[in-house]
């Protein structure tokens, strides 16, 4: 089964959990687990990414 390809249409901020800082961007066709990213905005804490079918899960 092929999986139909979702246009990007939108594009959000991936925010820290801690603090609620903006870090990185990603898009509605957004799949992701197992990258890590540092808040550098605010409480400088490391995160998981964690995107399921382009919403942040955390
Ligand atoms: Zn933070």
């Amino acid at each position: 089964m092929k999986k139909i390809p979702v246009p990007e249409t939108e594009r959000k901020w991936l925010r820290c959990p801690y603090c609620g800082a903006k870090t990185i961007l990603y898009s509605n066709t957004a799949e992701c687990s197992g990258v890590y990213v540092m808040c550098t905005r605010n409480c400088k804490r490391v995160f998981e990414a964690k995107i399921e079918n382009g919403k942040q899960v955390q």
